[in-house]
């Protein structure tokens, strides 16, 4: 298992650095936000330090996606005010990522509590179909089967 001896994430991972653990196992740690935006905002980090999406492997992503399943069906059992849920991954710093080891976001949300995405100008404009197609065409090009790679 590879971890960053200068990375916070890798230090929780090990148990060297505080956090409140909410789960563990050989691929995954999950453990509460240390800034929550809404109370119970929980992040899931694979065991392995891979600092991007592209540097992930299907083994860990799939089994933080999972594990996100779980922990979001136990914050809508909880006392937690939970009227809805987001799951969030920043890849980039242009996408909003301040710690470069991959973390999945579980974030409760309700009504009202102040949390959002904001859009930019002439969002809601439906683009051509045309437009759409050519996107899609772009990106299907460029897609590679991701392979099976556990590394732990
Ligand atoms: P992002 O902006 O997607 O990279 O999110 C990084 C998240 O990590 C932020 O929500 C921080 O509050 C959180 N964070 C940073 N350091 C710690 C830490 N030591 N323990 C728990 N959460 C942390
Ligand atoms: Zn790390």
């Amino acid at each position: 298992m590879f971890l960053d001896p200068n990375c916070i994430f890798c230090k929780i991972v090990a148990g060297e650095a505080e956090a409140s653990v909410v789960y563990q196992d050989k691929y995954v740690t999950v453990f509460m936000d240390i800034r929550p935006v809404v109370q119970g905002h929980t992040l899931v980090v694979p065991n392995i330090h891979s600092p991007d999406l592209s540097s992930l492997d299907q083994a860990h992503a799939q089994h933080m996606f999972t594990t996100a399943l779980n922990i979001a069906q136990a914050i809508r059992a909880s006392e937690l005010k939970c009227e809805g849920i987001n799951l969030f991954m920043a890849d980039g710093g242009a996408a909003g990522q301040t710690v470069f080891h991959n973390h999945l976001h579980i974030i409760p949300r309700y009504i009202g509590d102040g949390f959002g995405l904001r859009f930019p100008v002439g969002y809601g404009e439906q683009p051509a179909r045309a437009e759409l197609d050519r996107t899609a065409a772009n990106i299907a090009a460029l897609m590679t089967t991701h392979q099976l790679n556990d590394r732990d």
